[in-house]
């Protein structure tokens, strides 16, 4: 039996030297990645219940030269604790800015808001409220255009300031709004008292909305209480038209959903768009 431990402790050795060795390396490539320019955002479109086009909301890619297409859940983490996400976060405000500068100029996207995910600890960084003034300046664009996303894991920190933070971003004209609704630990106090534009309802309710009485309440719920608190309300992963039909009855203003579109790249995203508003 002994022989045995020594090797089951020999093999989670192995394993754990092999995760380790992984992760490093990926932590290497990471690095490497901004300044070779390996990073693409992908565009999902967001839309009224009528399904005209709103907008998007612009979701990361890691185009690795071995590994292909890598999907943010593998390596958005461990930028996030190795400061990486803040040169990263950087560049997605930029590229989101930049393109928002793009559509300006053409009559067919000059109207759509872009979406950007936001990290909690980029949002907590001291300058983070003048990167996101000057990347609106240097781009000349409509600050209305641009949204931020925020989850509520930034309130675990510092209520007053991150209301404080919000405030000043607002008041930069940016939108805001609170991403994975309902997940978390936002009581209808802090909606209360955050600056938001919209909140976002998680996929995870809207996923049974049409079968689940449970789930169907809750929306229905955050849908009027939005409406109480005069913010916009979208629903994200709407993937089936009864979804689509259930959110539209209870007043929800806006969707977004593989049964929209999926998250593509930039010529796709405005080739598609070119085709709806032909149609
Ligand atoms: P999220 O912000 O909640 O983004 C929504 C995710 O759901 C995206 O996954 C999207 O592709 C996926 N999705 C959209 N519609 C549907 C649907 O109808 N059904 C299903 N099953 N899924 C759908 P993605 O692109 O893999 O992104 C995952 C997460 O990575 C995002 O979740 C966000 O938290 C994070 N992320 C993505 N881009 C960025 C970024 O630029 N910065 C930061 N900090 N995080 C990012
Ligand atoms: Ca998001
Ligand atoms: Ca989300
Ligand atoms: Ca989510």
């Amino acid at each position: 039996a002994k022989k045995a431990d020594r090797n089951t402790l020999r093999f989670f050795d192995h394993k754990m030297q092999d995760a380790i060795n992984a992760r490093a390396e990926l932590e290497a490539e990471l690095h490497k990645a901004l300044e070779h320019q390996q990073f693409e955002l992908h565009y999902q479109i967001q839309v009224d219940c009528a399904s005209r086009a709103l907008g998007a909301e612009a979701l990361i890619r890691w185009n690795h030269p071995t590994r292909g297409l890598v999907a943010p859940a593998q390596f958005i983490p461990l930028a996030e604790e190795t400061g990486l996400i803040l040169p990263i976060g950087l560049w997605v405000i930029e590229t989101a800015c930049a393109q928002l500068h793009a559509w300006a100029r053409d009559e067919k996207t000059r109207h759509l808001v872009l979406a950007v995910n936001i990290s909690a600890r980029q949002f907590h960084q001291s300058d983070f409220v003048a990167q996101v003034r000057a990347a609106v300046q240097r781009n000349a664009i409509d600050p209305n255009l641009f949204k931020l996303e925020l989850t509520e894991s930034l309130l675990l920190d510092d209520t007053e300031k991150t209301v404080a933070t919000m405030n000043a971003l607002k008041a930069t004209g940016v939108q805001l709004s609170l991403d994975d609704f309902g997940t978390g630990y936002s009581s209808l106090q802090y909606l209360k008292i955050l600056p938001l534009n919209q909140i976002k309802i998680d996929r995870s309710f809207v996923r049974d909305i049409a079968t689940d009485p449970n789930d169907a309440a809750i929306v229905q719920t955050i849908i009027a209480m939005a409406g109480t608190l005069g913010l916009d309300v979208i629903a994200e992963g709407v993937e089936t038209e009864a979804q689509l039909e259930f959110l539209d009855l209870r007043g929800c203003h806006a969707c977004q959903g593989y049964l929209f579109g999926k998250p593509v790249s930039i010529r796709e995203f405005e080739s598609s768009l070119g085709q709806s508003s032909s149609a």
